[in-house]
């Protein structure tokens, strides 16, 4: 069986981009796969906090707003898109607000990258960032895990609309990778 690594270069692939809610683990199942199939890996949220000179998202939005954090997320998708192929793990808005959402659409346009969605149940994400919170600001000031899970509602039909494969990421990140793999290996 071809490696995975041999099934990017046949198809030209240039990145396999992680979608999905806080906490639906792009970031721990995009290492692993990154790790697996012998790519780089991006995480776009510390791309996105370089290019802003802060130290966490939260800041981010204090010091600059939210309409700054979007502007590097798209900024540092682009860049990243000019990489060598690499795993990519976004934030939870990219693939439903512009102008990140456009520079994946445009990218998803050209056929050269594939969109994983982490499909996630409301319970999971809760139970996950109940044991690590993580560093994101709330956005409408409410709780933040209960305001996390009804975003990650609100966002489903985006991340369903702009990914080219879905993945239930319910599972060990190992599983998840390997899923991805299967897929990619199609
Ligand atoms: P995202 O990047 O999508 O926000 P992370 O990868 O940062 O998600 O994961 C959020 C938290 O959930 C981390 O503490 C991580 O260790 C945990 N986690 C991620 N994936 C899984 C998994 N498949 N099973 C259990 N815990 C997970
Ligand atoms: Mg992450």
């Amino acid at each position: 069986m071809q490696t995975p690594r041999a099934i990017f270069d046949d198809r030209n692939l240039a990145a396999v981009v992680l979608i999905g809610a806080r906490g639906s683990g792009k970031t721990t199942v995009g290492r692993v796969l990154a790790d697996e199939i012998g790519i780089g890996f991006i995480d776009l949220d510390e791309r996105a906090l370089a290019l802003r000179g802060e130290a966490s998202v939260c800041d981010v939005f204090e010091h600059q707003g939210e309409s700054a954090w979007r502007q590097a997320e798209a900024a540092a998708l682009v860049a990243a898109l000019d990489e060598p192929p690499s795993v990519i793990a976004t934030g939870g808005g990219v693939a439903c607000i512009d102008p990140p959402r456009a520079v994946l659409r445009a990218a998803a346009a050209k056929g050269t990258i594939e969109i994983i969605w982490l499909r996630c149940d409301g319970q999971t994400l809760k139970s996950r960032l109940e044991t690590d919170p993580g560093d994101r600001p709330s956005l409408t000031g409410q709780d933040p895990i209960e305001e996390a899970i009804e975003v990650a509602a609100s966002r489903a039909q985006a991340y369903e609309s702009v990914a080219t494969h879905i993945i239930d990421a319910t599972g060990p990140p190992t599983a998840t990778a390997t899923a991805i793999m299967e897929w990619i290996r199609r």
